[in-house]
Order: C-alpha cells, then structure tokens, then sequence
C-alpha cells in the first residue's frame, strides 16, 4: 500500500483515474508527451524540499551542493543538446520563460512583433488577455491567405512601419518549419531582438530533425514537457553571454523566487534522454507519423493546414466535412481520443467553436505507435466526424462506442507505466 492510499485516497482516486485514461485513451494533444520513469522518479523525488534561490555557486541559502550538481547538469546537458552558451532551466513554464525575456530586454509600453494567436501563435506572443498584450505595444502578424505559411513579407512590413524592439518567431499550431535566418534579417533591419520560443519543437531541434533556431536568434525559450518528454516546465537557451545575465536576474530575483529543484531534477534526466540516439529515432518517428496521419486525413476527406507537416503538428480542418472543432473534440473523446479544439487560420467561427482540431503524434509515438497505428486512428477520426456530419453535434453513438473499443483494444497492446 502506498503513502497516499493510507493518507488520501480521495485525491489518490484523481491520480489512478488519470492513470487509466492515459493508458486507455488516444493522447493527440500535441503539446502533451509521456514521460519516461526516470523523469517521473526524479521530479517525484526529495529535492522538493530544498530552497536554492540563485544559482549554482551562488546560492541565497545552505545546503545546496546537491541541487547545484543536478541544476549543473540540467544546464550543460541544455548547452549539448541545443549546441549554445548558455541555459536558464529555472524557468517553472514556457509562459514564465517568455516573460523572463520581456523583463530583461523591455520596458513597459514598448513595442514587440508576435504571431496572432489565430494564425497560430501563443497567448505570451502579445495576445490581449495576456500581460505581453497589456504592458507591450503588441503588434501581431499572421499567415498568408493563399497557402496558409508565415507571411514574412507582412513580418517586414510591420517591422518597418512599427520599429519593434523585439520580435518572435513560433507558435502552438504551426505545421511548418519557420525561416529563422529570414526573421532575423527582418529583426537586423530594424534593430529588433530575434526571441525564438521553440516550445513546441525543441525536441525536433533537439534531435537535428529540425533547423535550430541559432545562429540566427539572440535568445530562444522553450518549454521541457512537448516534444522533449520531460518534466512539465521552461527554460531559456542564448549564444550571448551579456544577454544571459540579463535572463538570469530575470528569472531571480525578477519574477521567480525558490526554483523547483525537483523539476530541474527531472529537466537533467529527460536532457540525457534527449542526447541519446534512440532519441533521435524517435523524433524521426514523431515526423513520420504526423506526416501519416495528415496523408490519411486528407485521403478520407478532411483537410489539414499547409495540407501536410514538416513537425509533430497536425492542424485538421473540418470545414470540407461541415462540422465544428466543439463538437469533434467532444465526439473523439467520446470514442476515447483525445485532442484539442482549435482555429484555423483565418477561421470564420468563434474561438470556443472553431473549424479545426490540432493532433500531434509526440505522445503516440512514445508509447510505441508507427505509422500503421496513425493511419488507423485517422479512419478513426474520419468515421466519428462523418458520424457528425450525417447525424448533428450527438454523432453516431454506434460508430462511438465501437471505434472506443477498438482505441482500448489498441492501448492494450502498447501499454504505459507498467509498473505504476
Ligand atoms: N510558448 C509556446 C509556443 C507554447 O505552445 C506554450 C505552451 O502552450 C508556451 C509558450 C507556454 O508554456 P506553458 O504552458 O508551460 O506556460
């Protein structure tokens, strides 16, 4: 029996429900992954106790020469895997991170240059509700109508009529590959910043499967739990040694006090695990099969966004087979895939309805899915929204609960935690 059967088992029955959904559903979120053990068993470990403001070596508190050695390795794993200078792993999100970035090169009211979150950008980009959106001058660019990829000429013309001084490059629901070299060129011009937030593909720069966002960018952040497969968290990775005292004030004293150790723990384990080869064989599978997947979404009828992907990002639209992005997030769950609503660009529904649904192939692919498994939960997909489009937002129950069956039957056989 475990400490928290004993203790909790109220809150125990939330940690083994959430247990059996991740085992017996479909994960297509794509910012979500599955971490290994060894991640779990560090971030789980003691070092949550322990208080370490500063940084290693220069420590505001005793006793840290053994956070300082996992905070140490945390960091020049970073440097190896993303081949830079420096690396801040304190940040305790990709949000935090961003904003870490703000504090060290902005003053309140100034300009910066982000993606709209229609187009695919995230709220820390400048969108209204955010802070970036309400302490910034935040000047937002988008997607080219024709073919639906980042309109750098627009980017350009931005730049020169509002002189930002920082601009980002990245987003949430971004398919292709981004011209880092072209955004920096934009930012030269003006004298801006280039601040590349790799969050959702910084395990595919990880993995040499992606262009890395250096040389061209003054300053790139990320987030350690999508495509990385580590602990849910931020970090901040630069070339620039000025710059990355900036970022390190930033984060403490600036907007952060105690780091999470144990998650800094668990940052060093799933780095290591990045800097293995089978890593890389895994980042390949990851493209592979989202590219799969979006093959055979569009073969049965729906289309996806750039109408192909060059990441682990999948954007579906469903505009071909009239249904909204609501009722199919729903209708999937209720077959037991999980995925995420969400706008395409240019979407003429409200951001709670929405043409789209964004699948990634990260979490999939970690428990062992190839491309055969993706093909198939595309016929999935294919059969609950025509069970949508012919029957209205209750979709066919029959089809449901079938294609349900058939997503546990295949969880079975490539199981989760089996030691859990
Ligand atoms: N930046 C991008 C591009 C993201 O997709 C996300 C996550 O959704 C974030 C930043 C924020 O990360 P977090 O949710 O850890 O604050």
């Amino acid at each position: 029996t475990t400490a928290l059967a004993e203790t909790d088992p109220e809150l125990l029955a939330s940690i083994e429900g959430e247990l059996g959904r991740q085992r017996n559903e479909i994960e297509l979120i794509a910012s979500e992954n599955i971490v290994s053990a060894a991640v779990l068993e560090a971030q789980g470990s003691i070092m949550t106790n322990k208080y370490a403001e500063g940084y290693p070596g220069r420590r505001y508190y005793g006793g840290c020469e053994y956070v300082d050695i996992a905070e140490n390795l945390a960091i020049e794993r970073a440097c190896k895997l993303f081949d830079c200078g420096f690396a801040n792993v304190q940040p305790n999100s990709g949000s935090q991170a961003n904003q870490a970035v703000f504090l060290a090169l902005l003053q309140p009211g100034d300009t910066i240059l982000g993606m709209s979150l229609d187009a695919g950008g995230h709220l820390t980009h400048g969108a209204k509700p955010n802070q970036s959106g309400k302490w910034f001058n935040a000047i937002q660019y988008g997607v080219r109508k024709q073919d639906n990829l980042l309109d750098y000429d627009q980017v350009q013309e931005l730049a020169n009529e509002h002189k930002p001084k920082l601009i980002i490059a990245g987003g949430s629901a971004v398919p292709r590959q981004i011209d880092f070299k072209r955004m920096r060129e934009i930012a030269d011009s003006v004298g801006a910043y280039l601040h590349v937030d790799m969050a959702h593909f910084a395990g595919l720069v990880a993995a040499g499967e992606h262009p890395s966002p250096f040389p061209h960018a003054h300053v790139a952040t990320t987030t350690t739990h999508k495509t990385l497969r580590g602990p849910r968290g931020g970090m901040i990775v630069t070339n620039d040694e000025d710059l990355a005292k900036k970022f390190n004030s930033a984060i403490f004293p600036g907007i952060q006090g105690g780091p999470l150790m144990h998650v800094i723990a668990a940052k060093a384990v799933a780095f290591r695990e990045a800097l293995q080869p089978e890593f890389k064989t895994y980042i390949k599978q990851v493209i592979t099969n989202a590219q799969a997947l979006s093959d055979q979404l569009i073969k049965g009828g729906l289309d996806t966004v750039t109408h192909g992907t060059d990441t682990h990002v999948v954007l579906v639209d469903l505009r071909p087979k009239g249904v909204k992005g609501n009722a199919t997030e729903k209708a999937l769950g209720r077959a037991h895939i999980t995925c995420n609503k969400n706008g395409v660009p240019f979407d003429p529904e409200k951001p709670m309805v929405t043409s789209g649904i964004r699948l990634g192939s990260p979490a999939g692919t970690t428990r062992g899915f190839g491309e055969a498994e993706f093909r198939q939960i595309a016929d999935w997909i294919i059969e609950v929204v025509d069970g949508l489009a012919a029957n209205g937002e209750d979709g066919n129950a029959e089809v449901e609960a079938r294609v349900k069956a058939e997503v546990e039957a295949l969880c079975a056989k490539f199981p989760i935690y089996p030691n859990l």
